[in-house]
């Protein structure tokens, strides 16, 4: 049983992925989604400083194998667009994200990738 806990909000975590595994896909996200460049640095960047959290969680990714597992998916979720916000992207960009990043079908690429 994985019995991890959110280093934000504190519940457990019950999808074992590290942020750097989020931030991949929110990275080609942001690429396909018209922001230039120098946007996409900075804000995969920001979202990078955002997520760096040390954590005594013990639990690796189930994707990756190496990264700590140290924040649920909700609260990446919540972070991330309120960044997007923070960054001006606009309205019908950020509800595009909001429709992408469902949980749902978010969790379901993600078993997909782990499947390969
Ligand atoms: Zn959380
Ligand atoms: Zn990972």
């Amino acid at each position: 049983m994985f019995k991890e806990s959110c280093v934000v909000c504190f519940r457990e975590i019950s999808d074992p992925v590290c942020p750097d595994c989020y931030i991949q896909q929110v990275k080609m996200w942001v690429k396909h989604n018209g922001a230039n460049e120098k946007v996409q640095e900075d804000f995969v960047e920001h979202l990078r400083r955002r997520f760096n959290f040390d954590t005594l969680n013990e639990e690796k990714c189930v994707l990756c194998f190496q990264g700590d597992v140290s924040v649920c998916y909700y609260c990446f979720f919540r972070r991330s667009t309120r960044l997007l916000e923070n960054f001006s992207f606009p309205k019908e960009t950020i509800n595009n994200f909001r429709g992408v990043f469902n949980y749902h079908i978010m969790m379901d690429t993600l078993r997909l990738l782990k499947a390969q």
